[in-house]
């Protein structure tokens, strides 16, 4: 019998992706039915669901679950099951008019133009979006780019049961990294794994994250580290680059038997505390006991305390989720304690000094930033060993000069009139 956690309120994973036969014969079907396009996010949500990893969920939500989600974290229709974000789809009134609940209809990708899946329309609502967002994401300013995201959607939601046809671009684009909930789930058992800790990355992997994985190491079988891959915001760094520098640290520095490396297609919304419970769920699914979260976990801005992605496991009830969070402070290098540490640990307040030739100055605690690594990078100078390990700063470094060449060339094809190739 396995000893991996159980799925979120379910015996098994929900997979709704179809194979073989049965999915050739949707897809025929699909070809006469009418075309609801979706958003990146509706997509994303969709493969998600088609792979297990928002099991229990059979469809998109409808307005007693939308409410449910909103109000109390719970899915009426699932016996009041926890969840934390409402999951739906929405189109247009007018559009919206011309379906018919009963009918079947086909769910369509606008990014890359085709059928990803089938849906049997059972409701169709009209929701408060500005209250979805105050629920949601606490606010409903128009600048959170969730928030804007859900304003923008369509005034109607249509619900119903999905089958699942397609997981779009990604097994291919995200080879080797892109994972469903059942293969990880095979290799945690493979590798005699039940204690398994979540390490959710969206960045490069530094000393910091790493330390959380250290940590991790010593209470559970395994460390996950789960990256999200998909859709990229200007300046986010590429998956397979954070994949070459996750594998090149870990090569180097962990026992690799206690690590494993997977990649899921989710959308972030950045719901901050709300969103940490998503990511809860679904790595439950995926068979992790254990959710890393750490300082301003799924946040963007500054519309959540640094540490509200954990306190909110303690409003929630107590059953709601048989995952616990792992809860870690604010990390750095400290000078004066001579390794990295905590908030929780460290005694010494004072800030290090790092020159802007990477040299240490002064002070104790190593606040890692993005800002200051791109600088000495892309000047050609040396960043501190502290911040992040030589190996990892080689291939980010080799990322970044690809990037100025690029950028150079289109300038020089510009300037002479010559096409940039
Ligand atoms: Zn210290």
């Amino acid at each position: 019998m396995s000893k991996l956690i159980l799925p979120h309120g379910s015996q098994s994973l929900k997979v709704l992706l179809l194979d073989g036969a049965e999915r050739k014969q949707e897809i025929l079907k699909a070809q006469g039915l009418k075309k609801i396009p979706m958003t990146s996010r509706e997509t994303s949500d969709l493969i998600m669901m088609g792979i297990g990893a928002f099991t229990p969920l059979d469809g998109f939500m409808g307005r007693d679950d939308w409410q449910g989600c909103c109000e109390s974290y719970s899915m009426p229709s699932k016996s009041g099951l926890f969840w934390p974000i409402p999951i739906t789809l929405s189109t247009d009134e007018e559009y919206a008019k011309t379906i018919a609940v009963g009918e079947e209809v086909a769910l369509w990708d606008t990014e890359t133009d085709s059928l990803m899946g089938t849906m049997k329309v059972t409701e169709k609502h009209k929701v408060d979006k500005a209250y979805e967002c105050q629920q949601v994401f606490r606010t409903t300013d128009v600048k959170h780019p969730g928030v804007q995201k859900v304003m923008e959607q369509g005034a109607v939601n249509l619900a119903g049961p999905v089958k699942v046809l397609s997981e779009s671009y990604y097994p291919e684009m995200f080879a080797g990294i892109y994972q469903r909930p059942a293969e990880a789930r095979a290799e945690f058992e493979k590798r005699g794994w039940s204690s398994i800790a979540a390490l959710q990355l969206r960045n490069p992997m530094h000393n910091s994250h790493a330390y959380l994985a250290w940590i991790a190491v010593e209470v559970c079988d395994g460390v996950y580290i789960h990256q999200l891959v998909g859709k990229l915001k200007p300046g986010d760094i590429p998956a397979e680059v954070r994949v070459k520098a996750i594998d090149a640290l870990v090569n180097k520095y962990f026992r690799k038997e206690r690590i494993l490396q997977g990649g899921y297609p989710m959308e972030m919304r950045y719901a901050g505390p709300r969103e940490a419970l998503l990511h809860a769920i679904f790595r439950q699914n995926y068979g992790c006991t254990h959710l890393i979260v750490g300082r301003d976990h799924a946040g963007v801005g500054d519309y959540y305390g640094p540490f509200d992605a954990q306190k909110i496991f303690n409003e929630i009830p107590p059953n709601a989720l048989l995952l616990r969070p792992l809860c870690m402070d604010w990390t750095f290098y400290c000078y004066e304690c001579g390794c990295m540490a905590s908030m929780k640990t460290c005694p010494h307040e004072s800030k290090a000094v790092i020159d802007e030739n990477g040299k240490y100055q002064g002070g104790a605690r190593l606040l890692l930033s993005g800002t200051l690594l791109r600088k000495l990078m892309s000047e050609g100078k040396p960043v501190p060993a502290e911040f992040s390990r030589p190996e990892v700063i080689a291939i980010l470094k080799q990322y970044y000069d690809s990037l100025e060449e690029k950028v150079a060339v289109e300038l020089h094809g510009a300037a002479t009139g010559a096409s940039a190739r």
